[in-house]
C-alpha cells in the first residue's frame, strides 16, 4: 500500500498525527527533498529507506513503489504542505491506479495556512473579503487564460500565490493591471513555520522592491489583500445578539 502524506509546511511538529504513524511504520519513504523539512525523517523505523524525488523523475518515483508493493512493503510519499495543492499527486496515483496499487491520502496542514498563522492573519475578515484565491503565476506549468493573475486581480478577494516569489515584478504589474490599489497590502512569507522563517510586509506598489530588498526569490508565498492591514468587521457569529443553532442571543 502506497500513503501519499501532506507533510505540513515546514516545523516537523505541524504534520498530523496520522502522518506521523504513518512516518513511523513505513518500510520506505519517498520525500520532496527540495521543501520538506528531513528533520520529519527522524521519524523513520530503522531498516526503513529513504528516497529523495527531488532527484528523480516520475518513472523512477513509481519504479519504487512497485518494487515496495511487490515485497509486500508500505509506501509514504511525503509531500509538502497538503498534497492537494501543487503537489503532482494525481499522475502518481494514475499510475498506480493502472498497477492495481492502493492507495489513501493524509491531508497536511498546506503552506497558506501555516504563513496565515505566521502572520496572525484571517483571509476571511467580515466586511473586508469573504473568499480566498489561491493561484501562482504561470511558469514552466501554464495557467488557464481564465485564470490569470489579472482577471482574478480584478475580484479584490484575499490572494495567495505560490510558485510565484521568483517573478515578484510579473507579479506586480499583474495585479495592478488587473485593478489592484497600489496600496493594497501585500506580504511575503519565506519559509512559513521554519526557523529560518522570514517575513516581509509591503504593499502590491512596492513587492518587487521588497522581494529583492529581502533576497527572496523562492520558497515564498505572495499574500495579497486588505486582509492583512484592515481590522475588519466583527462577526455575525460571535456577535452577542446573534442567534445559532447553539446559543440564543441577547436582545
Ligand atoms: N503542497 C504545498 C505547495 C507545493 S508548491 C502546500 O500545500 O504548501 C511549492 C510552493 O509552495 C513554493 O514555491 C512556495 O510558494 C510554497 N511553499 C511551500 N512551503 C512553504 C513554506 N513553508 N513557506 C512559504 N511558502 C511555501
Amino acid at each position: 500500500m502506497v500513503h501519499f502524506v501532506g507533510a505540513g509546511p515546514g516545523a516537523p511538529d505541524l504534520i498530523t498525527l496520522r502522518g506521523a504513524a504513518l512516518l513511523e511504520r513505513a518500510d520506505v519513504i519517498i520525500y520532496a527533498g527540495s521543501l520538506v523539512n528531513p528533520a520529519l525523517l527522524e521519524r523513520k523505523k530503522p531498516g526503513c529507506t529513504v528516497y529523495n524525488s527531488a532527484k528523480m523523475h516520475l518513472d523512477e518515483v513509481i519504479a519504487v513503489m512497485v518494487r515496495a508493493e511487490a515485497a509486500g512493503e508500505t509506501t509514504v510519499r511525503l509531500h509538502t504542505g497538503d498534497a492537494s495543492l501543487y503537489g503532482a499527486i494525481r499522475e502518481q496515483m494514475d499510475e498506480l491506479d493502472a498497477r492495481g496499487i492502493a492507495y489513501d491520502v493524509t491531508p497536511g496542514v498546506s503552506s497558506f495556512c501555516g504563513a496565515a498563522a505566521s502572520l496572525c492573519a484571517e483571509y476571511t475578515l467580515p466586511g473586508v473579503s469573504q473568499s480566498l484565491i489561491i493561484t501562482r503565476l504561470s511558469g514552466r506549468t501554464a495557467v488557464p487564460e481564465a485564470e490569470s493573475l489579472r482577471a482574478f486581480a480584478a475580484h479584490g478577494a484575499s490572494m495567495v500565490l505560490f510558485l510565484s516569489a521568483g517573478m515578484l515584478a510579473r507579479v506586480q504589474e499583474e495585479l495592478l493591471a488587473g485593478g489592484c490599489r497600489a496600496d493594497t497590502s501585500a506580504a511575503l512569507v519565506y519559509k512559513a513555520t521554519w526557523p529560518e522563517e522570514k517575513i516581509v510586509r509591503c504593499t502590491v506598489g512596492t513587492l518587487a522592491r521588497a522581494g529583492a530588498a529581502a533576497g527572496i526569490s523562492k520558497t515564498a508565498l505572495v499574500m495579497v489583500g486588505d486582509f492583512l492591514a484592515a481590522q475588519g468587521e466583527r462577526s455575525r457569529l460571535y456577535d452577542p445578539s446573534f442567534t445559532t443553532e447553539f446559543r440564543e442571543g441577547t436582545k
